[in-house]
C-alpha cells in the first residue's frame, strides 16, 4: 500500500528488525512506499536499528523509526504500536519477525531455554497482535505476517522449543485470520528454510553442510528473498489469502 497524496499517512512495524531478514522486511516494505518502524529489543541493537531507520529514509523517501523495545513484554510490546502510530502513521502492517533459538537436545534442555523461545517468538506475536488489532480493526484494513519455520511445520533435532514456538505461531496465525478476516485484515504466516542471517551463521559448520545437501535448489536462502514474499503478504494484492503458512525453504521440506 504506498501512500497516497493526502491520504492519512500508514505505516509497518517490523519486529527485531534491525538485522536478518527483519532488515530485509523493512526495506521490501519501505521500497513499497510504507513509513517503517524498525524495532530492536536492546540498547545495543540501537545503532543498527537506526542505521536501517536512516537508510531507509534516504533510499526510498519514507519516514522511519528506530524504537525499543522487548516484544516478550506485554507493556513495551503495546508501547512500540503506540508510538509507531504516534510517530509515523496508522499501523496497517505488523511483522512479527523477532525471533531467537536455544537449541539443545531434549534431554539437555533446559526449562528457562523453552521458557525464553516461547516468550519471545510466541508470546511476543501474541503481545504485538493485542496491541495493533484492535485500530486495524476500527480502520477495517490490515496486514498482518507472523515469521513461523519450517521447523514448526516439520519438526527438528534440537528445536524443541523453537520449533513449538513456530508451530504455535501457526496456529496463532490461523485463528486470528478466521477472527479478524471480516474486518478486511489478513494474518498470514511464512516458514523459512535456512536463510542466511547471523542466526543460522551461528550453526555448526558440519550440520550447514549437511542441510545445505537435503535442499533442492543447492542453495541457503537471501533475507531479501523472504522479504518479497512478507511484502506481497502485506500489499493489497494479497487481500483473499489468509490463515496461510507459506514455505519459502529452496525445496528442503519437500
Ligand atoms: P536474527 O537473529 O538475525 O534476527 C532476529 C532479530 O530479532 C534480531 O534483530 C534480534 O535482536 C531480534 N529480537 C530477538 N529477541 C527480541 C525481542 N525480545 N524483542 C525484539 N526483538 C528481538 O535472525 P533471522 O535469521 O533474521 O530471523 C528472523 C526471524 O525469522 C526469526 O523469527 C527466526 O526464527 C525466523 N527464521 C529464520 C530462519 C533462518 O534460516 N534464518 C529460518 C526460519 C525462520
Amino acid at each position: 500500500m504506498a501512500q497516497e497524496m493526502n491520504a492519512a499517512p500508514v505505516c509497518a512495524v517490523v519486529t527485531g528488525g534491525a538485522r536478518g531478514i527483519g532488515a530485509a522486511v523493512c526495506e521490501a516494505l519501505a521500497a513499497r512506499g510504507l513509513n517503517v518502524a524498525v524495532n530492536h529489543s536492546h540498547a545495543a541493537s540501537r545503532e543498527a536499528a537506526e542505521r536501517v531507520a536512516e537508510s531507509l529514509r534516504e533510499r526510498f523517501g519514507v519516514a522511519a523509526q528506530a524504537i525499543q523495545a522487548d516484544v516478550s513484554d506485554f507493556e513495551q510490546a503495546s508501547s512500540l504500536v503506540e508510538r509507531a502510530a504516534a510517530a509515523l502513521g496508522r499501523v496497517h502492517v505488523l511483522v512479527n519477525n523477532a525471533g531467537i533459538t536455544r537449541d539443545a537436545l531434549f534431554l539437555r534442555m533446559k526449562e528457562a531455554d523453552f521458557d525464553r523461545v516461547l516468550d519471545v517468538n510466541l508470546k511476543g506475536a501474541f503481545n504485538c497482535c493485542k496491541a495493533a488489532v484492535p485500530a486495524m480493526c476500527k480502520a477495517r484494513a490490515g496486514r498482518i505476517v507472523n515469521m513461523s519455520s519450517i521447523s514448526g511445520l516439520h519438526g527438528n533435532v534440537g528445536q524443541v522449543n523453537y520449533a513449538a514456538s513456530k508451530a504455535g505461531i501457526v496456529g496463532l496465525t490461523k485463528s486470528l485470520a478466521r477472527e479478524v478476516a471480516p474486518r478486511g485484515i489478513t494474518v498470514n504466516a511464512v516458514a523459512p528454510g535456512f536463510i542466511k542471517t547471523d542466526m543460522t551463521n551461528a550453526v555448526p559448520e558440519k550440520i550447514r553442510e549437511q542441510v545445505l545437501g537435503n535442499i533442492p535448489e543447492r542453495r541457503f536462502g537471501e533475507p531479501a528473498e523472504v522479504a518479497s514474499l512478507v511484502a506481497f503478504l502485506a500489499s493489497d494484492e494479497a487481500a483473499y489469502i489468509t490463515g496461510q503458512a507459506i514455505e519459502i525453504d529452496g525445496g528442503l521440506a519437500l
